[in-house]
């Protein structure tokens, strides 16, 4: 592999000249038109949940990539931010939530879980134990119990949804729902509706 001789530095938006925060926030808020986050499991079987919560919710995915005249990728008008982890488990997702809102703002978290989801087919104390003998670790301490494996999806979708909206970085007037998604049939039954507090 070679080693890149370039400057590192001249593609981070803070090193440019004249970089004003405030300033690149508004233009970043401008160049995208995100208003719901989607959360979901890595599975390769339900790529079709962002489509799916794009209808439900009259979002636009993918949308299309804007470029400027040079041809440089400037914005987008996708409305439908993805992200993607194991079991669609909020705990992976709440710092991408505070990002999204602070850069672009949000009306929307979708968590999404699925039938026949690998995090179904462990137990907690499964994956603890297996852990200590693999890898002579104790993981116990460092995720939340129930966070680590799904037993309901009623009971981790209710979670989940909790977790996301008493985070001190999901801001007030989001709207959070949790669905649960047929992998067979592609469809979304709604099973938490928890509406934001409208702004003052
Ligand atoms: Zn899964």
């Amino acid at each position: 592999m070679n080693l890149p001789r370039q400057n590192f530095d001249a593609y981070v938006f803070s090193k440019q000249p004249g970089y004003d925060e405030p300033t690149f926030r508004k233009e970043f808020a401008k160049a995208m038109a995100l208003k719901t986050v989607v959360i979901y499991c890595y599975d390769p079987r339900v790529v079709d949940i962002p489509a799916a919560v794009a209808r439900e919710f009259g979002e636009v995915h993918p949308g299309d990539i804007i470029t400027d005249a040079q041809g440089n990728k400037i914005a987008t008008t996708r409305s439908l931010f993805e992200v993607v982890v194991a079991g669609g488990r909020a705990i992976d997702a709440l710092r991408s939530v505070t990002v999204a809102q602070h850069l672009f703002g949000i009306k929307n978290v979708v968590i999404v879980h699925h039938t026949y989801c690998g995090a179904t087919s462990f137990t907690t104390d499964g994956i603890i134990d297996a852990h200590k003998h693999e890898h002579d670790a104790d993981i116990s301490a460092i995720y939340e119990r129930e966070s680590i494996s799904i037993s309901d999806f009623e009971t981790s979708l209710k979670h989940d949804t909790r977790l996301m909206r008493e985070s001190k970085g999901t801001p007030q007037h989001v709207n959070i729902y949790g669905y649960l998604y047929d992998i067979d049939t592609d469809e979304l039954s709604l099973v938490v509706e928890d509406k934001g507090l409208i702004p003052a």
